[in-house]
């Protein structure tokens, strides 16, 4: 766990107050970010670069993970992989009495500074899961999805029912045009003109 780029080294932020301190760390993501469908698979060479500051009882930590998300389409299942970068920010408390105010109103455990370091690791877990999409396509990449897309159940049929409404006045409209050929028929012939004058 030496080379867990999740994990941040802080002893040099804590130094000074109010310098953002610009740290980068790579390495392989220790557990799967994103969900089923799509995400960044355990093991993927993951790059981090992240702003530290120091806010003088607590660290702020602004960090933006680079990797290849992998997965498939939910359409076509084609294979998606792409480059994808998720971003954090959120405060880390220094002392045992910080209190972090989102998470302590949810009754979350805040987030600590523990030995000199910060697990940014459940912070991207959130954030792969609410950013990255539990059905992705194609086009949401720039990519097009396979031809011979299988018509999901219940769709293709309906469009082809014609409605009732529509049905009867079909069938109207094709007696109409017997009614008119046969007054045409008629109007045609000599015998039927005389016959009404
Ligand atoms: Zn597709």
């Amino acid at each position: 766990m030496s080379n867990d780029p999740f994990l941040l080294d802080v002893r040099e932020p804590l130094q000074a107050v109010g310098v953002p301190h610009h740290v980068t760390t790579t390495g392989d993501a220790p557990v799967r970010l994103g969900g089923e469908m799509l995400g960044v698979a355990e093991g993927t060479p993951v790059e981090v670069v992240a702003d530290l500051t120091n806010l003088g009882e607590s660290l702020l930590v602004d960090a933006t993970v680079h990797a290849r998300v992998t997965g498939q389409c939910s359409r076509c299942l084609n294979q998606l992989d792409v480059e994808h970068s998720l971003h954090i920010s959120d405060v880390f408390g220094m002392t045992p009495d910080f209190i972090g105010g989102d998470e302590a109103e949810e009754g979350e455990e805040p987030l600590m500074v523990e030995e000199d370091r910060v697990d940014i690791t459940q912070l991207l877990v959130d954030e792969a899961g609410l950013t990255l999409p539990f059905n992705p396509v194609c086009e949401d990449y720039g990519l097009e999805c396979n031809d011979a897309i299988p018509a999901p159940d219940g769709i293709s049929g309906e469009e082809t029912v014609v409605d009732p409404r529509w049905a009867g006045l079909a069938g109207k409209l094709d007696e109409v045009a017997e009614d008119t050929e046969d007054t045409a028929g008629t109007a045609g012939t000599a015998t039927d003109t005389d016959k009404d004058a």
